[in-house]
């Protein structure tokens, strides 16, 4: 009664047409796999990978291996397959997953997300591209429909040129993360989109490690910007004449950073700003750079103190505040890097403020400019892609977001970025080990539990009464606060908890470990122990700007520069501490996790096959930590052990009743066009009846069969 998976009814023709899809090595979908081991598992990857076929299946989750190399498998024609393909039928693609949420989406009204996890360099930002691209090619073409589409497909290289640099793993490593909802009408066709981003590695605008860089955008603008541009900007286009950028070659093999500037620049104009707008940007960039520029320098001053100026001040911005570069006199920007004003009892009181303070005050404004500049930038782009119209929207979210990362020396901006991947991670946990296994107890059906690591300890340590929390006591609270207290509240609340260690934790357990230094505390997160270096958490948390530092900007002429610091209006001086920045991650990425659930998740697990960007190596040892910590194996079991396929009852009888012609549910609707859906409701039932035999073929399912039976 069951069809086999390879006759998929009427869609076998697209199989016919080209018979190599099937032939594949190992096997595509490792619920299949016999006999199943981590070793076994291992293997059928890196065969599959050393034949060039980088996806492969668990169930309906997609794991794709970093080629490192350009594969000829992106192309028109194999859209063309995927698109009148059947997901079991084809070769594991990734465009196969992305074909089954948007046809979901659009025939079955589910919303969607795509999840794609993995560490840093894995593939996930390639992969979301891929997943945007394949949606943009099967959706409709008509010409309001293809501007929207490029408007969405040109905001990345925007994007990924102020927030991706070069890091010691991955060339072009996201240091923001992104979701982008995007917008469909009832008939699928693309309407708009929204994108939501979360907090940029802004130190990296102040310094970056040796053989790192800083954001894509200032190399290609020194490289592609024409002499009267450059000279307009006050510029030098060497690289080393400016102090943020570092003294090492910056070129990158395969980045090519004047045309990229030049398909930057084009990608705007395509989302719509306009030119006054993309001069604006590049101006608060330029100075920015410039910032890194200035050179403070001490001057004695009759109470002894050792007060700073600024070195180079002179024509630093133009002359004339009216045609300088932002219409800002030097003098007050000059005051306020050099001195800070406190009110007390209405009195204003001025102090001098030490070169070193100076500095520190000089980058907190550079990284501040341009992390606004890159929230300005997201909400405008999203003025651009955003729907306006009222009417029910189905929705597609795709989510790239910083890898897992462990650095020799790692701070607050991995805890963060790690703390987000232990939230996906528990997404997954969630809605693929545990929810799974908790519906096979819920509805009877006989079934051996498969164990787990859940990592919700991990998070908890992290967020509910856990580190960050104490951080931000200790951010608060009145007195002298310094990493060594922080480290000692931590130590105080935590250490005895199983996932974190220090020093003082480890003397308590007798541990001898001249690895961790005093200064640091680490956390066994699920991908591996990683040291953070408490040192800098406190002041990344706070992220405070002197308050003379933010009126100065709000002094600039500059529209744009001046409209990034309405906290400089004096009008609008508030007292009250802004929130800090865990606080506000913590906050986005819960309001995330909860759109997150709310949406049928679409998984794709990358994994980072070496650890040299090379194509065609396999490290064994790398690829098993990350099956182990991914938690592949566990994932197997229980899609092999259960159900390979499900829909709830009452959607599906709906869907498919129209078919039932003499039996309850009889159909009594009329429709344009009846036969047309009869018949595409047959050909969609064998697919469920297909996915649903895969699963049963694993394992006898008794119930199983008397669901299909139901649905014919
Ligand atoms: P991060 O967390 O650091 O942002 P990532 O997981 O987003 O890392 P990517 O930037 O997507 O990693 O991939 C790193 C590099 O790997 C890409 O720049 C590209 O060179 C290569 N790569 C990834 N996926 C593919 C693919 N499918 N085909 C060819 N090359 C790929
Ligand atoms: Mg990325």
């Amino acid at each position: 009664m069951l069809p086999p998976p390879t006759c998929a009814g009427a869609r076998a023709g697209a199989m016919e047409a080209n018979p190599s899809v099937l032939a594949t090595v190992g096997v595509g979908d490792l619920v299949l796999l016999d006999p199943l081991s981590e070793e076994s598992l291992l293997s059928n990857l890196r065969e599959r990978f050393l034949h060039k076929e980088i996806y492969t299946y668990i169930g309906n989750v997609v794991i794709s291996v970093n080629p490192y190399r350009q594969l000829p498998i992106y192309s028109a024609e194999m859209v063309e397959q995927y698109c009148n393909g059947n997901f079991y039928a084809m070769k594991p693609h990734i465009y196969a997953i992305a074909e089954d949420a948007y046809s979901s989406l659009r025939d079955r009204n589910r919303d969607q997300c795509i999840l794609i996890t993995g560490e840093s360099g894995a593939g996930k930002t390639e992969a979301s591209k891929l997943v945007m691209s394949y949606v943009a090619a099967v959706c409709s073409k008509g010409a309001d429909v293809t501007k929207v589409k490029e408007q969405l497909l040109q905001s990345n290289p925007v994007l990924e040129a102020f927030g991706n640099a070069k890091t010691i793993r991955n060339n072009n490593s996201s240091r923001f993360g992104k979701y982008m909802d995007v917008e469909f009408d009832f008939k699928g066709e693309p309407l708009g989109g929204l994108i939501s981003n979360y907090l940029l590695e802004k130190s990296r605008v102040v310094w970056h490690v040796k053989n790192e860089r800083n954001f894509h955008i200032f190399y290609q603008l020194l490289a592609g910007a024409s002499d009267p541009l450059l000279k307009r900007l006050k510029l030098q286009r060497d690289c080393r004449h400016h102090g943020y950028l570092g003294d090492e070659n910056p070129r990158l093999p395969g980045m090519d950073d004047a045309t990229n500037f030049q398909a930057v620049q084009d990608a705007m104009r395509i989302i719509g700003f306009s030119e006054a707008e993309v001069m604006q940007l590049l101006e608060v960039t330029a100075v920015v750079l410039k910032l890194g520029d200035l050179q403070l320098s001490g001057q004695f001053q009759a109470s002894g103190m050792d007060a700073c100026g600024i070195q180079n001040i002179q024509g630093w911005m133009g002359r004339h505040p009216r045609i300088g570069l932002i219409g800002l006199q030097e003098s007050i920007l000059e005051q306020a890097l050099c001195s800070r004003t406190v009110e007390a009892k209405q009195e204003k009181v001025v102090t001098a403020l030490s070169v070193a303070q100076g500095y520190f005050g000089r980058d907190a404004l550079a990284k501040n400019i341009y992390s606004r500049l890159f929230d300005w930038l997201v909400t405008r782009i999203n003025e651009s892609i955003q729907v306006t119209a009222g009417e029910r929207r189905k929705v597609m979210g795709v989510l790239d977001i910083y890898g897992f990362e462990i650095f020799q020396d790692n701070s607050f901006e991995q805890f963060i970025i790690n703390y987000c991947n232990e939230k996906l991670q528990q997404i997954f946990i969630l809605m693929t080990l545990k929810e799974e296994q908790e519906e096979y107890f819920r509805e009877g059906i006989k079934w051996t539990p498969v164990t787990f690591f859940d990592n919700s300890i991990i998070c908890d340590l992290i967020e509910s009464g856990g580190i960050l929390v104490l951080l931000d006591e200790e951010c608060l609270r009145p007195g002298t606060v310094s990493a060594a207290t922080f480290l000692a509240k931590l130590d105080q609340a935590f250490g005895s908890h199983e996932h974190y260690e220090s020093r003082k934790s480890q003397s308590d357990r007798h541990i001898t470990d001249t690895s961790l230094p005093s200064t640091c505390f680490r956390v066994h997160h699920y991908a591996g122990k990683v040291t953070y270096n408490a040192t800098g958490f406190i002041e990344k948390n706070t992220d405070r700007l002197y308050r003379g530092l933010a009126q100065a900007m709000w002094q600039a002429k500059h529209t744009l520069l001046r409209s990034l610091f309405p906290d400089g209006d004096p009008k609008k001086a508030s007292l009250k501490m802004p929130p800090t920045a865990g606080f506000q991650f913590k906050a986005s990425i819960n309001t995330l996790m909860k759109n997150l659930y709310s949406k049928n998740p679409n998984y794709i697990r990358c994994i980072k096959p070496n650890e040299n960007q090379a194509p065609g190596q396999f490290t064994d040892e790398l690829v098993r930590s990350q099956v182990r910590y991914l938690g592949l194996l566990e994932n197997v079991r229980v899609r092999r052990a259960g159900y390979a396929y499900r829909q709830p009852y009452q959607p599906c009888l709906e869907r498919y009743r129209l078919l039932s012609t003499h039996t309850w549910p009889r159909w009594t609707g009329t429709l344009f066009n009846l036969e047309e859906r009869r018949r595409r409701r047959v050909e969609e039932l064998a697919t469920v009846i297909q996915k649903t035999y895969r699963g049963w073929r694993c394992r006898t399912q008794y119930q199983l069969m008397r669901k299909s039976q139901i649905l014919i």
